[in-house]
């Protein structure tokens, strides 16, 4: 049933980088249900996605339930719609309401599901129960409404797959139980049970159908996301996700006057490096480093980034001078303990790395093009003055003028 899995039809999933959303596309998902965290994620997606048409729905539920109890009560007369009345207004009616009010509650992520295969299944009974009411009353034209029912709890009311199922199979049974009980006529009964025996066939078949394939669009498009934001030869963050994230880091350091550091971490010779092993070597270098750069700096709000060909970038928000210093140390430490060795280097037998740090608290008058650029000048000096050491630039912040660095003259420059 499953076959051979692809992305867009395409791209066989074999191929995919060891991402969360992959190895779900690679286990499949042939009973509808991914793994614990994937699974609340999709349901709380697939529930927003379809929110507004559900709350559509639910007026419109509403509206048919009120023109269907008028014609009721023509078709049933007075006497024999007493109790169909009440079920319209004591349980239809208020189950609707009470689901439309839960969908604009702050918690209805937790609260629908469940309320919505509650109340669908006391709809169908209800709806079921109204049929069986006229039918043993001698009106037998009832049943439509039934369908209309099974429909609605089918592609209607935002229920997933196995509730919806769930429920009008629940229903379908207590109607086909009750109607042979209570011995309906024969020739309605019958012809009434094999069409709700076969709505429910064709409801759970498309359902099926249509939430297999909004799984699939919620894991192509979560991995999609994955993978831009990840450097494809090293796995870790990509320049993309380091442009966002120092904006972001910046903004909020300016809004909560917290301090940001950026290090740009750069690998010393590395040119003669590809020379000495090939280019091949050199990549398993980068991917190595990596590794290493991505375990120094782990504290939630660390970021770390592979910033373009051997350099990487850390940024670390809201940290104090000692962290930074304790990052840096831990870095040198790191790449020294890798022990690659680097004997066409011009500073040392292994591999080393120079690192440019800039340590600011941002202002609301600067941008943070500007912070990139003390780091950049901090690495800059760090080479200059021999490679394999680290360089920091704090106080420079002040002082610094040149390029974008204050806001005024970068909007000013255009
Ligand atoms: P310095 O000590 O001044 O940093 O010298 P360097 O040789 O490290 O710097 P340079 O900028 O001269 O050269 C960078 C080298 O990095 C050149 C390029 O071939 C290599 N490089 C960039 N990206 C990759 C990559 O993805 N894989 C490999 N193997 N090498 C890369
Ligand atoms: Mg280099
Ligand atoms: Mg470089």
């Amino acid at each position: 049933m499953v076959g051979k899995m692809t992305i867009a039809n395409r791209f066989p999933v074999e191929d995919l980088p060891d991402l969360p959303h992959a190895r779900q596309l690679k286990a499949g998902f042939p009973w509808l249900t991914f793994d614990d965290a994937l699974e609340a994620e999709f349901r709380r997606t697939h529930f927003d996605a379809a929110l507004t048409h559900i709350r559509v729905n639910l007026s419109l539920a509403i509206t048919i339930t009120i023109a269907f109890s008028a014609m009721d009560a023509m078709v049933l007369g007075p006497v024999l719609n007493r109790i169909p009345s009440m079920i319209h207004m004591l349980l239809v009616i208020p189950i609707l309401l009470i689901a439309l009010a839960a969908s604009f509650s702050r918690h209805r992520h937790r609260l629908y599901p469940p309320l919505a295969l509650i109340g669908a299944t006391i709809l169908g009974l209800s709806m079921g129960a109204i049929e069986v009411i006229a039918s043993l009353g001698g009106v037998s034209i009832l049943f439509p409404c039934l369908m209309m029912t099974t429909i609605f709890i089918y592609f209607m009311g935002g229920l997933i797959f196995y509730h919806a199922l769930m429920s009008n199979i629940i229903v379908m049974f207590a109607y086909l139980g009750v109607g042979t009980a209570l011995q309906l006529p024969g020739r309605e009964f019958g012809y009434n049970a094999l069409a709700i025996v076969a709505i429910n066939l064709f409801g759970a078949s498309v359902v099926y159908m249509h939430e297999r394939t909004s799984r699939m669009r919620f894991l192509e498009a979560a991995l999609l996301q994955e993978m831009v934001a990840l450097d494809g030869l090293t796995g870790i963050q990509n320049r993309r996700m380091f442009d966002q994230h120092i904006q972001r880091a910046w903004q909020q350091g300016v809004r909560k006057r917290e301090r940001v550091a950026v290090l740009l971490i750069d690998i010393d010779c590395f040119k003669d490096y590809n020379d000495r092993y090939g280019h091949q070597a050199g990549d398993e270098c980068l991917r190595a480093v990596a590794v290493s750069l991505s375990q120094c700096a782990r504290r939630p709000l660390d970021f770390v980034a592979r910033y373009g060909g051997e350099e990487f970038a850390v940024v670390l928000y809201e940290a104090s001078r000692e962290y930074v210093a304790e990052v840096l140390t831990r870095i040198q430490r790191s790449v020294a303990e890798l022990n690659v060795p680097h004997e066409a280097s011009h500073v040392a037998s292994r591999l080393t790395v120079s690192i440019g740090a800039a340590f600011v608290l941002p202002g609301a008058d600067r941008t943070y093009e500007g912070l990139i650029q003390l780091a950049d000048e901090a690495l800059y000096t760090a080479k200059e003055q021999g490679r394999n050491q680290v360089v920091v630039m704090e106080a420079e912040y002040q002082t610094l003028r040149t390029g974008r660095f204050d806001k005024r003259r970068a909007q000013r420059a255009g």
